[in-house]
């Protein structure tokens, strides 16, 4: 993948696209339109042709970066996350991209130079804890987070040149903690938050998280802050780690940066409800040309850090739901990218619902449906859809008190 040439999927649909070929279709003949440049317009060429989605006719590809030397003693956040996930992956029809480090530049468009430089510091070290969380690094950490950053921007730019449909990004460390000047969380450098800056570089205007980890992204907010390019949605267990994430903690940036906190045991019906007012009318109000999700699979309710609900059914509802947003508003452009989720049955559950959205397949249900009753998530919805003036929602408020 990466060349700029004809893809062999265009003689595969039965389309030649040489103009001055004998089987040129009409709209490439002298006197139709004329052809498109570069790969992307040709794919959309054939879209319109053939009358086929981008994913009928396109791969979904993934990085892999597990960071097998990034490892503390008793961590949850460990290499061991990934290893049933790991032997799964054949089964999925998608395509790997290799993972690459990011420069220091790239890192920088979302890190301070300092906070870089001390990262890199703490690792000649050797083994040691950076924040309380508590947040390791290793001698290979600063390398494993460049390529989990790089990884991440190697898949996002795939999708964004066209070149794939959509992606996965199966990266450690996580980012989604990791603030402009600090690592944090168990993370050390924000992937997708450097991922959205690198697509507002290579041309993209406007560029949307959303974070389903069971914890506030934090970091990626706090990147986002200012950028009225990029808008941040995170769903979160109120009350954990790391205490952020309000209603109404980004009052300059009502309708783009979005917090729904949910209270412990929120499950499928309440990520129902928050995708059906809150993040479908969001997407389509901000009109994003990529969106990114921080998928993270600690709000499963077998997660052994967090209290939530979901089930990997409510993963595979909720993936699918953004999937088809993507396709609504942005051509299908979507990359996951992986966060926290501490139980290596969930993380490949988890991901392999996230596999059948991305590819158009049917996920089969493990079975692990959530055995407790979910909590009434009505006034949080409400509260969120006043707070940013979603449609209709003032007059629903007030009907609920
Ligand atoms: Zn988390």
């Amino acid at each position: 993948m990466g060349d700029d040439t004809c893809p062999p999927l265009l003689s595969v649909c039965g389309v030649y696209t040489t103009a001055s070929g004998p089987h040129a279709p009409p709209m490439l003949s002298s006197g139709g339109a004329p052809p498109p440049q570069g790969y992307a317009a040709y794919r959309e060429m054939i879209c319109r042709i053939t009358f086929l989605s981008y994913n009928d006719i396109m791969t979904t590809v993934y990085v892999w970066v597990p960071s097998p030397q990034h490892e503390y003693p008793d961590h949850p956040e460990r290499p061991g996350r990934l290893t049933l996930l790991e032997a799964r992956l054949s089964q999925f029809p998608v395509e790997k991209v290799e993972a690459r480090f990011a420069t220091r530049e790239e890192v920088a468009r979302v890190h301070e130079p300092s906070m870089i430089s001390s990262i890199e510091a703490a690792c000649v070290r050797g083994e040691t804890i950076i924040d309380f969380a508590p947040t390791f690094v290793t001698a290979t950490s600063f390398q494993d987070a460049l390529l989990a950053a790089g990884g991440t921007l190697a898949c996002v730019r795939a999708v964004w040149r066209g070149e794939a449909a959509n992606g996965f990004a199966i990266v450690r460390p996580p980012g989604h903690h990791a603030e402009p000047d600090r690592a944090m969380g168990f993370c050390l450098f924000n992937n997708v938050a450097i991922a959205a800056r690198d697509l507002l570089e290579c041309g993209a205007q406007r560029v949307l998280v959303v974070d389903y980890d069971a914890h506030h992204g934090n970091g990626t907010e706090a990147a986002f802050w200012t950028d009225e390019r990029l808008g941040y949605l995170s769903t979160h267990q109120w009350g954990i780690y790391p205490g952020t994430g309000r209603i109404d903690e980004a009052p300059h940036a009502r309708r783009r940066i979005v917090n729904v906190p949910l209270p412990a045991y929120a499950g499928n019906a309440c990520f129902d409800l928050a995708a059906e007012r809150i993040l479908a009318p969001w997407v389509r109000s901000f009109r994003p040309d990529v969106l990114l999700v921080s998928a993270g699979f600690d709000a499963h309710w077998d997660d052994p850090i967090t209290t939530m609900g979901l089930s990997s059914m409510g993963f595979y509802a909720l993936s699918k739901r953004l999937v088809e947003l993507a396709e609504e508003c942005c051509r299908g452009r979507i990359v996951f990218v992986l966060e926290g989720g501490y139980n290596p049955r969930n993380v490949a559950n988890g991901a392999a619902a996230v596999f059948a959205a991305l590819t158009g397949r049917e996920f089969e249900d493990p079975g692990d449906r959530f055995p407790v009753r979910e909590p009434d998530v009505s006034r949080v919805v409400d509260a969120v859809c006043s707070w940013h003036e979603f449609d209709g929602s003032a007059q629903r408020a007030t009907r609920s008190g």
